[in-house]
Formats: structure tokens, sequence, C-alpha cells
């Protein structure tokens, strides 16, 4: 199909965005009840498109509370689930529709009687139901998947849409993989399946190949060549294999789509579909190009996103985009002192109209003068020009080793314990012992400023506790265990494997971090860098006494098996 040139729409508000945070005005979260504003619907799918992502499956409760959080977000529907799928899912949409008040509850449906009579069993108690009727159209799926005539994919899309109707009023229908169907034949479906009492036309690019222009011409293509079309609202499904879903969901509003299926997170099948955080803020951000409202309360989106990654571990990437770790960080010196001025000049939207606290000025190598002023400010202390000048040398030195530098660094740098960077202990080896029904225990060398390598032994209630006893042992320091994290980085059988530790000592917080193809060794590595940075802090000499001698494992287990209670309890199991 050729896309038709077309002019743009006119600007509704005259004028761009501008660069300063004055010019724009007041973005509130819109009224949820229909007030004659243009509106886009805004259909999650999360449940049922992203819980077919691999790693992504839920639980019952876990559902039933996600529902919740997407209806005090603001959603128009919920797709809640494809009940004949399973008994489980079946339940889900179940409870999701007799406990989740305010958006429209809708069950998933192919083009059989049973699916559709298991949808409607599902979904009946809700207050709002909408049963979604859905047929692949595109010729390979013909061909290949359905074995069936254009003709049989209309009958059926008339007696099936019409059997949805008898049930229920809200019937949606999708044709799939719209769009690599020929657009005269998708017309023909989309018309017979309005004619059948559809209420609203999906529009999928099930695949994920469709691309802006080219997607917001076949939906004016519908617009113009459907009788009836008007009496549908015109929805969009948008994948995200070619990283364009949200591109095309916005593309395809701008030609007339009122109806948006997306998900949290963009999860969803393979690459995952059009993530609703991203596609709001798209356009409520540049409402002067789209003149466009949703319901959606932005303050619930970084909380909802969290609720998401809490109840899948599905963690979010650092970069994504609204909810993504760094959306509102900076590290650069020329954008802090932007931000520090005005933060209009390198954020386009305010972190707290997503619900997130507030913007991040990470301190590292990129940062510049006027950011670690602040950070000494806001840590309670004031110097004159020159003592600064001097601290912000030694921040430099200090932030080209270490990626990222933290309040109790700079309280090391104030008290002048730059010097003493260096680590105090370093790794020689370790051994951990772990395996169901074993004792769990561990031997760690370290070597000191000296170079003197000594060894401890300990037992714990896990291999990963064991090392952190070991260590406690041979160092003398024991901290409390506030945090530890494992974090896969990469996929696969040599996966990279994130530590991430926190510690509370003497009333300050320490974190380290490790990344290694051990999860173990990773652990190992941070917290040690961890007790390194309480050694630098501590004055005089560390007392090496208890830990002179090496010990031979195999004699000591017995001893220290007593003490296999760890005080880190967070740490137990890890292994
Ligand atoms: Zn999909």
């Amino acid at each position: 199909m050729e896309s038709q040139p077309r002019p743009e729409q006119p600007d509704p508000q005259g004028a761009g965005n501008g660069a300063n945070r004055v010019a724009i005005p007041e973005q509130p979260d819109p009224p949820r009840a229909d007030s004659g504003v243009d509106r886009v619907l805004i259909f999650d799918t999360t449940l049922r498109d992203g819980e077919q992502s691999p790693g992504a499956s839920m639980g019952m409760e876990a559902k039933v509370e996600l529902a919740q959080a997407l209806a005090d977000l603001g959603a128009d529907i919920i797709e809640a689930g494809f009940p004949i799928a399973s008994q489980g899912d079946f339940e889900a949409v179940r409870a999701v529709a007799r406990t989740v008040e305010g958006p429209v509850i809708a069950g998933l449906a192919r083009t059989f009687q049973a699916d559709i009579e298991r949808a409607w069993e599902a979904i009946r108690d809700a207050a709002r139901p909408r049963i979604h009727v859905f047929l692949a159209t595109s010729e390979i799926h013909r061909d290949f998947k359905l074995k069936m005539a254009c003709s049989e994919i209309v009958r059926r899309t008339a007696a099936e849409v019409e059997r949805a109707r008898e049930l229920c009023d809200d019937v949606e229908f999708s044709p799939e993989d719209a769009s690599r169907t020929e657009p005269e034949f998708l017309a023909e479906v989309v018309e017979v399946a309005i004619d059948a009492g559809a209420t609203t036309i999906n529009i999928p690019d099930t695949v994920g190949y469709a691309v802006p222009g080219q997607f917001a011409s076949l939906i004016r293509y519908l617009k113009h060549h459907v009788t009836g079309i008007d009496r549908a609202v015109i929805s969009v499904h948008c994948h995200n294999d070619l990283g364009l879903a949200v591109a095309n969901s916005l593309a395809a509003v701008r030609a007339g789509a009122r109806q948006i299926e997306c998900t949290i997170n963009g999860i969803g099948e393979r690459a995952g579909n059009c993530s609703l955080e991203e596609v709001v803020m798209a356009m409520r951000t540049r409402h002067d190009f789209f003149g466009i409202d949703t319901g959606i309360q932005g303050a619930k989106l970084f909380p909802t996103s969290q609720l998401l990654t809490k109840l899948t571990g599905l963690e979010v990437q650092r970069n994504k985009a609204i909810v993504g770790a760094n959306a509102f960080a900076h590290e650069a010196g020329i954008h802090q002192h932007g931000m520090l001025m005005n933060a209009a000049t390198y954020e386009i939207m305010r972190p707290e109209d997503v619900g997130v606290d507030h913007s991040r000025l990470v301190l590292g190598k990129h940062s510049g003068r006027h950011a670690f002023r602040r950070r000494l400010e806001d840590l309670g202390h004031s110097f004159d020009d020159e003592t600064l000048e001097s601290l912000f040398e030694d921040f430099k030195s200090l932030a080209d080793k270490k990626k990222e530098i933290f309040d109790s660094d700079i309280d090391a740098l104030i008290e002048g314990n730059v010097e003493e960077f260096e680590p105090h202990w370093i790794l020689e080896g370790f051994q951990a012992v772990a395996g169901a029904g074993l004792q769990h225990f561990a031997s760690v060398d370290l070597r000191d400023p000296e170079g003197r390598v000594h060894r401890e032994a300990a037992c714990g209630e896990g291999p990963i506790d064991s090392v952190f006893k070991a260590i406690q042992r041979l160092t003398g320091v024991t901290a409390h265990l506030r945090d530890y994290r494992v974090n896969s980085v990469s996929i696969g059988k040599d996966a990279q494997g994130e530590a991430q530790i926190e510690v509370e000592y003497a009333g300050k917080t320490y974190r380290g971090r490790a990344v290694s193809t051990d999860i173990i060794d990773a652990s190992v590595r941070a917290y040690l860098s961890v007790i390194n940075g309480i050694a630098n802090r501590i004055v005089g000499p560390v007392d090496w006494k208890a830990a002179a001698i090496p010990v031979d494992v195999s004699d000591d287990v017995a001893t220290i098996s007593s003490e296999a209670t760890a005080d880190n309890p967070a740490a137990k199991g890890a292994g």
C-alpha cells in the first residue's frame, strides 16, 4: 500500500514546547470521566500479553494486586487474561472481574464457541465486562496456521462476533497480524465485524513489522474504506520487535486511533509491547503536538512499574525511558550545572510527574564542581573557595578510580583519608562448599598491606554467608548487612552476575558492587570492597591478632560450626 502524503495537522497550541521549564504549562492529570475532550483510551494488557513474556508469569494474588494498581493508575480497560488457556488463567480473570472496580475488564477468546463462553464466564461479574475476540487475517497465517480461505474467515468473524455480542454488549475484535494483511481484505473483515456488533476494532501489529508512516496510512485507509467505521473505536496493538511499538502507536493516534493497547514496562511476547508509561508521557509531554489526553495518573507510573518488577522479578533496564533508574540521573558536569540552575535545561519532564521523587545527580568522574559543592552542602559542610578547590581535586582523582562516589567517600575526602583509598585487603582466593545436606563452609585468603597472606574459615547458612563470616573474622570488621542483591546482567550459562551490598557500620552506610560470572565470587568481591571502605575510615591500626595465624580448614569446622547462625540473615540461601 502506498503511503499518501498528507499535510500535518495544525499545532493546537500554536507553538512548540520551548526549552525553558517556565514555558511548560502545568499538565494536570485529566478527569477520568468522558468530558467531551479528545481522549485516547488506555487498554492495559500486562496481565495477558505481558504475562506471556518469558519469565513474567504471575500467580493469582499477584495478578489481582497488579490489576488493582492498574485501576488506581487510571487504565480504561484491563485485559485480565485468556480464560480458556488454563484453569489458573480463568480463575485469575474471574478474580479480577469480581474485585477490581473502575476499568472495563476484558477476557480474550479465539473464534470458538467454547472460548467465547469461557471468557464470558470469567468476566461476567465485572461491572463493565468486555469479550475480546481475535482471528488472524494475514495470508501467511491463513495458509500456514489456520489453513482457512478468506471466505471462511469472513464467515467466522461474523458468526463469532455475533455470538459474543449476544452475551456481552462490549465486544472487541482483532484481526491478528493486521499489519501484514492485504488492506482490501482487512477492510472487508473489519466491516463484517462491525456489522456483527463489534464496538472496538483493534488493529494489531502482531509481529512488530510496521513502521510509523505506513501504519498511520493503514489506519486512515480503514477510516476511508470501511462503512460504519465510526460506530467502533479504533484500537492499535503494537509489538516492539523493531523498537517501534510506541512510535507506531503514536502515529496511529495521529491518524485517528483512540485506544492504545500497551503494557507496564513494555513487557510482552518477544521484544514486548508498546510501553504504557512511554506512550502516555509522550502524549502528555507533547500535548502541543498531539492535543490528546489520557486518564492515566502520571504520578502512579513509577510505583506501578516497580510493583510489576517486584511481582515478576523482571528488572527494568537502567536507561529505559520514564521508569529506568537512569531516566532522571545526571552525571556530566555541564548537565549537572544546568540542572542546578533550572531543571528544564536537561529534563523535559519533571520526575515527580511520573512518580519519581527527584532527579539524581550522580557524582562521578564527569561531574563538575557545582554538583560537588551542592552535595557537600546537602551533607552539611561548607568550605571556603580554596579548601573547596583542593577537595574537588581530590574528588576528581578518586572519581577516576571509582565508578560512583558515595556519601561515605566524600566524608573520607573531607577527613583527609584520600591517600588510604588503596584497598587494605586484596582477595587472593577463596573456596566455598555448598550442596544439599552438607555443612556449608568457606575459606578465604586475603593479602594485607605488608604482603602477608592470611587465611580464615567459617561455617554459615550457605556459601555466601560462610565467606562473609570468614572475611569478618579475618579482617575483624563486623558490619550490619542491610541489603544484599544478586542480579543477572546477561543471560546464558556464562551469565555475568552483579552483586550489590549495602552495610551499616558505626552509623554510616557503605555500598559495594562487583560483577563476575560466578555469583559467589561477585559477592565476595562486593563484600570485600565494602570492608575496605570501612577500613579506610578506621583510625589507627587494624587488629590483626585474630587473623594472623593461618587456619587449617578441616580442623576448624567442628569448632566454628556452633556459630553457624549468621547475624546477616539476608545472605542465607543466596548461593
Ligand atoms: Zn500482542
